[in-house]
């Protein structure tokens, strides 16, 4: 039976609405995708089990205290200001020099870098709780006690960088995991396969050389994140060569995403990792509301089954997948072709 996490405490997110086309509009992040994930958890007899608190020094391995410490109190510092119950900023730094912002709204600016990642009462709690569904699936592959665990992380985690949220990210639990494990292994590789370009965990790695990451997804000349994910993006200093982007034209099926993840395994095998962080979204189906690439429920199976059959052991990490008729299915599918891959 895979182990697999998640806590209720995630539920107490919800971002209500974001801006699109200069649009309010309802946020596609919501509680209810975590629902659905677990209705085909169920299905597959799993259940997951709640993750212990493992506090923030894990957490901090990988984002800054300033921001953490604003994910902890904006919310209450923005309403003591008269704000609204939700924190949305309304102006960004030119860049993140100069001196460290003393109003809410100016670290609002400074640490939320889109519309998307508005912020709650419960975000930080259930962000808090998502990661450490990340770390206890990280600690069990750890520790030898499976090869295999599932962590059901919402809110997600793969935009956001070391200190700046962003498309609906708050705690980057890849790469949380990824430095969770450097603690037992030597090297590590975090492979995303969400539709939108890992950007916060590439940002992370970008100057290393011990995690490996690759990020397959839709062309950022036409889509989120636009400014990060094109193929020349190889890494910086001592981590050049150890960042792999795999950017697919809009619209791509189960294909052309294949042949991008057969070049991405020969890139991982020639690295040689012990360990692998499996960045797993799920909206690259073209059921997805976002409709960036084609792939089928059939077609998450036949993604699995590649990267379990390279034999590392593995934490998933859920990252995106939108409500959409196919959601459920494309994790069951998804899931029950890793485990068979491996039997
Ligand atoms: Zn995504």
């Amino acid at each position: 039976m895979m182990h697999a996490y998640f806590s209720p405490d995630q539920l107490l997110h919800h971002g209500q609405s974001f801006l699109v086309g200069g649009e309010r509009k309802p946020i596609p992040e919501t509680p209810e995708r975590a629902d659905i994930l677990n209705a085909a958890l169920t299905k597959l007899g799993i259940s997951p089990s709640r993750p212990a608190d493992y506090g923030l020094s894990p957490i901090a391995r990988v984002h800054s205290p300033e921001y953490l410490l604003f994910l902890e109190n904006i919310h209450q510092e923005w309403r003591a200001a008269g704000g609204a119950d939700i924190v949305v900023p309304h102006i960004h730094p030119f860049d993140r020099q100069g001196i460290y912002p003393a109003t809410p709204a100016g670290k609002a600016g400074f640490h939320l870098g889109d519309t998307s990642c508005p912020i709650t009462a419960g975000t930080w709690q259930s962000a808090r709780a998502s990661a450490n569904c990340a770390i206890a699936a990280a600690r069990d592959v750890g520790a030898e006690k499976t090869d295999i665990a599932y962590a059901l992380c919402r809110p997600p985690g793969h935009h956001a960088s070391r200190e700046i949220a962003g498309g609906f990210c708050y705690l980057n639990n890849s790469a949380i995991a990824a430095m969770d494990l450097r603690e037992r292994f030597g090297r590590v590789a975090i492979l995303d396969i969400d539709l939108h370009h890992g950007n916060g965990t590439q940002h992370i790695f970008y100057d290393r050389d011990d995690v490996l990451t690759l990020s397959i997804h839709a062309d950022p000349a036409g889509f989120y994140p636009f400014y990060w994910g094109h193929a020349h993006e190889r890494g910086n200093g001592a981590g050049l060569g150890y960042n792999h982007n795999f950017p697919l034209p809009l619209g791509s099926g189960d294909d052309v995403f294949l042949n991008a993840l057969d070049r991405a395994l020969e890139t991982i095998q020639r690295y040689a990792p012990d360990v692998l962080v499996l960045a797993c979204g799920l909206d690259a189906s073209g059921d997805d509301p976002f409709g960036g690439l084609c792939v089928s429920t059939g077609g998450f199976g036949k993604i699995s089954r590649k990267i379990s059959l390279i034999g590392l052991p593995t934490v998933i990490v859920q990252e995106g997948g939108y409500v959409s008729p196919t959601l459920g299915d494309n994790l069951v599918q998804f899931l029950e072709s890793f485990a068979e891959a491996r039997s």
